[in-house]
Formats: structure tokens, sequence, C-alpha cells
């Protein structure tokens, strides 16, 4: 406690301190018993989720279980634990759409260790197998390290690359204010990589960690490959590690660096998409979904990514239930597989919609973490509908949405071709990438009261949209 705050500060000075409820409260016309309504409905969807934490102590128990990497033994626990939490809850139908998913785990050997050097030699790496890699011999591979900062780099120094390990050191853009912008223009040296490296005759290749965090944590994530390449090892490693080592081939370019992997390719397995919903009341046949993606990386808790999208989205219709408020069209929840590593569940379900004709009049996706909420991306070519959206803004910032913009809704809904609207959930993303992809996406991340107001902001426009319809 310092000084300051043994002050007493007139009235004044404290309710100036909360202006978000004010502009949403003068907006809404005070005249109109629709508008009174649909306040009076957010402002309880609000206070519930704040006050109950049914949610977040729900992702608590989903986080027990623990990653969730499609194909994986857990993975399917993750589905069962879902499925009959929505029984439990009480939804009008809940039920599980088989897909067949990619199967590859990581093993037990995970090892990066400097040889070849007097200074350095012995000296480990803090590393993860990027996801989908291939291991190497049992005996490892070692090899010299070439470092470079860009796919033009390495093209120029292509000579150089033959049977050598490219270190791809390229960090993370800090200066960029979307963090998300920022690990796109990062995130080509992880996802091909290995291609490049390839090309030029590389035996593996090791990725700065794309991270916002100067830790050494190492992130994981998706890499390719193509059959008319080689196939070569790929590993993340931490930030502070990819400094060393790239100081240390400045001090002693003949180090070697020997990796040891057991990481591995199965057939593909069975899983599935789980799907729960609550029946419209008057046009059952117009369908909103809200959605995230129940695998994860197999790492950590995937409690932000996006174990806390997926409980969100169950928790709307959870919020409907404890309001007993009864939805004019049907909201369906549907939590996604393999959004991580193929997007089967999604081009799955998107199969369906197609296929079974049904009315989507929107898909609301919350995978972008579960922090503070900004506002909603919308993918359409009508502006009126936009401008709908934006005509709620009253109400959806009970919840702390202060806008809503054309464009970016999110990966698994874009696979809902038929779908009037397609709507991203977008929360503040500053330290969504210290932990993206790594053992620190842990339920402790999560702030309960950050988590639940993303709930409650779905939970309005959901409300909005099945009262209204578009
Ligand atoms: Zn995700």
């Amino acid at each position: 406690m310092n000084k300051n705050s043994l002050i007493i500060y007139p009235l004044f000075l404290l309710t100036a301190a909360i202006p978000s409820v004010v502009p949403a409260q003068s907006l809404v016309k005070e005249d109109s018993v629709q508008s009174n309504k649909y306040r009076e409905t957010a402002n309880q969807i609000v206070t519930t989720a704040l006050k109950e934490r049914k949610g977040y102590e729900a992702l608590r128990n989903f986080c027990i279980i623990g990653p969730r990497l499609s194909g994986s033994r857990n993975s399917l626990i993750a589905i069962n634990w879902v499925k009959n939490k929505m029984i439990e809850s009480g939804l009008d139908t809940v039920w599980l759409q088989p897909v067949k998913v990619p199967h590859w785990e990581r093993g037990n050997v995970e090892k990066a260790m400097i040889l070849n050097s007097i200074k350095f030699n012995g000296r480990e790496l803090n590393i993860l197998a990027l996801g989908g890699s291939i291991g190497t011999p049992t005996e490892g591979i070692s090899a010299n390290v070439i470092e470079v900062r860009s796919f033009e780099e390495l093209e120029k120094r292509k000579d150089e690359a033959k049977s050598k390990i490219i270190f791809f050191s390229r960090p993370i853009d800090q200066s960029i204010l979307n963090t998300f912008e920022a690990y796109s223009k990062a995130a080509d040296q992880r996802v091909f990589g290995a291609i490049e490296g390839a090309k030029y005759g590389a035996v593996g290749v090791i990725v700065r960690s794309l991270t916002t965090k100067y830790d050494n944590v190492p992130h994981t994530g998706n890499m390719h490959y193509v059959d008319s390449l080689p196939k070569v090892p790929a590993v993340a490693v931490g930030y502070l590690d990819a400094d060393f080592l790239s100081n240390a081939i400045k001090e002693d370019p003949n180090l070697k660096l020997k990796l040891n992997l057991d990481c591995q390719t199965l057939p593909d397995a069975q899983s599935y998409n789980v799907i729960g919903e609550i029946r419209g009341s008057e046009y059952p046949d117009e369908i909103i979904v809200v959605s995230g993606h129940l695998d994860s990386r197999d790492v950590g808790d995937g409690a932000h990514d996006d174990g806390a999208g997926s409980i969100q989205a169950s928790e709307v219709l959870d919020i409907f239930n404890r309001l007993n408020i009864k939805p004019k069209r049907t909201i369906r929840a549907v939590l996604f597989i393999n959004e991580e590593n193929g997007s089967m569940g999604a081009k799955e379900y998107g199969v369906f919609a197609d296929t079974s004709k049904q009315n989507h009049i929107a898909a609301i996706e919350s995978d972008r973490g579960a922090f503070n909420p900004l506002g909603f991306n919308i993918d359409t070519d009508s502006i009126k509908l936009i401008k709908k959206i934006e005509s709620w803004l009253p109400y959806l910032k009970l919840a702390g949405i202060s806008w809503v913009r054309k464009g970016g809704s999110g990966s698994d809904i874009s696979k809902i071709k038929n779908a009037k609207l397609q709507i991203g959930y977008v929360p503040v993303n500053q330290r969504y990438f210290d932990i993206h992809h790594s053992p620190s996406d842990v339920f402790e991340e999560v702030h309960p009261r950050e988590f639940e107001l993303g709930s409650a902001a779905m939970a309005i426009l959901v409300y909005l949209l099945s009262e209204e319809g578009l």
C-alpha cells in the first residue's frame, strides 16, 4: 500500500473510473421496451457469469485431463468429458460427429546437445520437436549449424547449407501492436523451415521459438513437409537458448549440434467433434453456432488454446439454461477436433453444413485466448449485417466489447461456408504468445474474470442473434 491509497477521493472521481457502462446505456433508447429487455438480459448474463464462475470451474476440471493433441488418448477422454458435461447441463441434443484425424506422438527422447567445441561441449539446449516432425536415427544426427534470419538469406547462402542444421533465428517483431500479426510474420520459419532447409541439402532445422516473452520455454507448433524433398527433423528452441546458440556459433563456427528425437507419425485415428444444442422455440431451423477447438498441442494444458474457447462456447448454452432464457433460434455449441494440425473436424462439419442444407445464420469462434474482451471480427460481404451487429454495441459493451469490424473471423468457422456471418471473438492479445503452444499454457494463466467476460460477451451476441435473426 502506498501513501495515496489512504486518501479519500470525492465520489465523482471514483465514478469517473468506470466509463464503459455510461456510454453503453446512454446509447440505448430509454423509451424502448425491447431495449430495456435486451439491456436487462445482457446485464443478467454478465453478472451471472462473473459471480458464478461456472465456466471457469469447468475449465479447471477440463485442464486436469492434460494436453489433448488429436489422436491421443487424452483427446478422447476430453471428448467424453465434454459430451457428458453437455448432457448433464440439460441440452436438448448432444452428439458426436466422427472424424479421422492425424496422429503424431512426441515420444520420450528429445535432446539437443553441443559437441565438437572445447568451450561449449555438452551444453544442452531447451527444445521441443515441432508437431509432425520425423524423429532422428537412434544414434541421433550431428552437424554444424548455420544461422539465418529468413528464407532469402538461406537462398543466398545455399552453398553452405549442405549437410548442416539450419538455425532460423528471426524473432517475433516486438514493435508490432497486434501480436497475431507479429506472430504471422515470423511463423514461416517454423511452418516451412524444414522444406526450405531440405531444398539445399540440410539435415535438420532448429527454429527460435515464436514467443513474445524472453524466457527459455520452447514453443512448438505445426510444420510441413513435401513429398518431393527429403524430410528432416525440426525443433523449436527456447528464446534464451536461441540467443546462446547464436553467440556460440559466432565464437566457435565449428561446433556441432546433436539432435536425438523419437517422435513419429502413426496411422490416422478415429476422433470426434462434440456438438450440443438448445432447440429454438420459434425458428428452430435457424442455427447459431458458437465454437472453439477441443484439441490442443501436446504440452501444457492447452488452457488458453483452446480449452478456454471450448468451455466458453459450452458455457454460452449453460448460461442460457441457468437464466432460463428460451432462445427463439437454435443455439449449437460445436467443439471442433484437430484445429492444430489439420482442421479435419472443421472440414467435416463444413461438409455436413453444406450437404444437410441447414440454415446457419451465424457461426462464432473463440480461439484467441481467454483475455479481456475487445471486439468481434466479422466475415461477410454485407455491410448492412455488420452495421446491425454494431447497433448492438450498447449491450455488448456491458461485457467489455468495444467494437465490431470486418474480416479475420476464425479458421474453424471459415469452413462453414453457408453461414451468413462468421464471427471471431477478439480478446486483448498482448500476452497470448507468451504461452501459446508451450508448456506455459496452463490453467493458472487464465484469469477467471477475463475468461467469464468472454463467455458473457458471446452469450449476449448469441442472445441478440437469437432474438432478432438477420
Ligand atoms: Zn487454437
